[in-house]
């Protein structure tokens, strides 16, 4: 809000009115102005404030002259919509509790229609879920369809998409429960009276205590989406024309929808190679909902799905073997992912079948599956389960996207502007399904929100998909923000950036005495520039997702060397080793542990 400077001339003030859409004359300490900013803040509708107080007493005096004379209304807050005078802090309230703010505000998303509903979203995952609430809370008509094709193997979830049912969720939570077995070990040299050796999993007991919660999250999204006047409906839906869908239901039956604006966020599925026996092979849509422990597992894929599933099922005390085609996490700073790969191999156990890809599945009389190998000649081995993590597809045809002619790239995703607009003009798109964009729920939420406001409330604010944190959970975490060290070098040259690095021991590691030198982070940063701002943050250990959070906000903040110097660490936690980093790369320094 930028304080009143220079000569007030009438022109100024109403070229101010012109140039913005919510314009508001204020006093900052004014509780009549604040309670009107509370207002537009909660309905997102974005304004310019003009703090009169911020400038001289003359300019003041001026301004509200000249308002006066304007308007006859000397007082603040003085309120103006798209060029219109509204008056102040009640006439303002009274406009948003009678309807007509929104409208006033903006135009174009509330015109007048014939259609059942203003918005339709396909697909009730993260980003359909939480753009359909957001734009009913904007006082918008809303119907969000959620359908669940079965997987190939039979496997179906409620409402909630891929995050909750088959994604993030049962991941993190079986991921949890692995923790807690490698915690047991750790808890006898903590002097707790357990013996290790003793203990077991019972597979059955946590699937069906993960299934119940995922089903109680189910449940709340429907109650969630009744509370925010949302039309829910269980159906499959086709795009028929800019204005119709087509909902049907298990049953077959159908209805037709008409709409404004269609919302597309129909997500991703497993995909599935073309070898045979595939048909005896699982996805992670099905792992998560196994009724019967998987058994000795052959995992195929090197990416996030499939080392995080190798990860927690290892740690459940199962044999797992992973077939990585080439490189482990691609896309990720690669020196940590092999730190992760590497753990997961010497550490956890997993025998890494590499460079390899399955070419064929085999059942044998026992139940066991024969898979064979690329190199033509090699069975790898007997397993009770192979689980396909080699990528996502997304779930754009067979939604009639063709009837209305959105454009997709090759691989099937959505193009979309930097405002998910695609090609045509009242259908838009977030989510997995984007091309060029980070495939993860928060991304998709945020996406989601941001789109219905922008839609409904006359908001500008956009999507930033730079500097998002993701975490990789597998039994060592890793987690980044930022760009990898490959990317870096690519950008800014070689020369012109620095990594800052360091090993660190975890405290609560040194007593069960596990391996001092696994745990790494590194700070990227443009060298030659004042304070060195941080363009990518790296870390392998425990809690990586907890630790990266809190410095991701900071990376969108801007960052830099000098300010991670001049922060004081929470002792003792691993976080803290951020905030005293001094080996470079370049210095060739070797790089010793560091405890407490
Ligand atoms: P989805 O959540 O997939 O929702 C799409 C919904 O649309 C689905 O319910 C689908 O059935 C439905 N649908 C499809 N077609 C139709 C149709 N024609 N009509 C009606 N409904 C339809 N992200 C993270 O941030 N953190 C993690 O830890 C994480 N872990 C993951 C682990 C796994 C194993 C996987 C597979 C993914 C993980 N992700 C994680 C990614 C995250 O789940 C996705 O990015 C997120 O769910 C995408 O949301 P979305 O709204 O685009 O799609
Ligand atoms: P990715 O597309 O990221 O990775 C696919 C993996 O499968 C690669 O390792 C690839 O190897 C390998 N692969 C592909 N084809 C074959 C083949 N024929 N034989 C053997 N290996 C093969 O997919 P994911 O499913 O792992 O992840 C999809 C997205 O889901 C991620 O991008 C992420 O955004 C999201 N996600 C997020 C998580 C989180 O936040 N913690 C967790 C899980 C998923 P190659 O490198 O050789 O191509």
């Amino acid at each position: 809000m930028p304080p009143v400077t220079g000569a007030i001339s009438r022109a100024l003030v109403e070229g101010i009115i012109k140039e913005n859409r919510v314009v508001m004359f204020s006093k900052t300490f004014c509780p009549f102005c604040n309670k009107v900013k509370d207002r537009l803040k909660s309905k997102f509708i974005p304004y310019h404030a003009v703090e009169l107080n911020l400038g001289t007493e003359t300019e003041m005096n001026n301004y509200q002259d000249l308002l006066k004379e304007m308007t006859g209304q000397r007082s603040v807050p003085n309120v103006f919509i798209n060029g219109k005078h509204i008056g102040g802090c009640d006439d303002t309230l009274k406009l948003d509790d009678e309807g007509n703010l929104l409208p006033l505000v903006n135009a174009k998303a509330t015109e007048a229609h014939n259609y059942d509903y203003d918005l339709v979203v396909i697909g009730g995952g993260s980003g359909g879920l939480a753009a359909s609430k957001e734009a009913a809370k904007l006082g918008k008509k809303v119907a969000v369809l959620d359908f669940v094709k079965p997987s190939p193997a039979g496997t179906q979830w409620g409402l909630g998409g891929t995050c909750v049912n088959v994604g993030c969720i049962p991941k993190k939570l079986m991921h949890q429960s692995a923790l807690l077995g490698e915690a047991i070990h750790d808890a006898k040299k903590y002097g707790w009276n357990v013996e290790p050796e003793k203990i077991s999993h019972s597979w059955e007991k946590m699937q069906m205590a993960v299934g119940d919660y995922i089903g109680s999250i189910n449940w709340g999204y429907k109650v969630e989406l009744r509370d925010n006047n949302v039309k829910y409906l269980n159906s499959y839906g086709e795009i028929k024309d800019r204005h119709t869908v087509v909902c049907t239901n298990k049953r077959g039956k159908t209805e037709e929808l008409t709409t404004q604006n269609i919302l597309v966020a129909t997500g991703e599925r497993p995909r599935l190679p073309d070898i045979p026996g595939i048909e005896h092979a699982i996805s992670s849509d099905d792992l998560f909902w196994l009724p019967e422990c998987p058994g000795k597992t052959l995992v195929v894929g090197a990416s996030y799905v499939a080392l995080e599933c190798a990860g927690f099922l290892k740690g459940l005390g199962l044999d797992v073997d992973i077939c990585v085609r080439s490189i482990f996490l691609r896309g990720f700073d690669q020196q940590c992912a092999d730190i992760v790969g590497n753990h997961l191999e010497k550490e956890a156990g997993c025998k890494m079948i590499r460079p390899a890809t399955p070419t064929s599945i085999e059942k044998l009389e026992n139940g066991m599956l024969k898979v064979h190998i690329s190199n033509g000649t090699t069975v790898v081995d007997e397993y009770k389960t192979v689980l396909m993590a080699i990528g996502r597809d997304p779930c754009t045809s067979g939604i009639g996207l063709e009837n209305v002619k959105v454009e997709l790239a090759e691989s099937g995703k959505v193009i979309v502007n930097d405002g998910e607009e695609t090609n045509i003009e009242n259908v838009f798109a977030i989510g997995d399904i984007l091309k060029d964009r980070l495939e993860l729920t928060p991304v998709a939420i945020q996406a989601g929100r941001l789109l219905a406001r922008r839609m409904y409330a006359g908001a500008v604010e956009k999507m930033s998909y730079n500097t998002v944190a993701t975490t990789v959970f597998t039994p060592l975490e890793y987690s980044a923000c930022g760009l990898s060290e490959e990317k870096a070098i690519e950008k800014y040259g070689l020369d012109n950036i620095e990594v800052y690095h360091r090993k660190f021991w975890p405290l609560e590691w040194t007593v069960p005495g596990k391996d001092a030198n696994l745990c790494y982070m590194k700070a990227i940063t443009i060298r030659h520039e004042p304070n060195e701002p941080v363009i990518g943050l790296h870390y392998v250990g425990p809690n990586a997702g907890e630790v990266m959070q809190g410095f991701s906000a900071a990376m969108k903040s801007g960052l830099t060397k000098t300010i991670l110097d001049g922060t004081v660490g929470i002792h003792p936690v691993n976080a803290e080793w951020f905030t005293d980093l001094s080996i470079t790369k370049r210095s060739g320094a070797e790089l010793k542990n560091s405890g407490c």
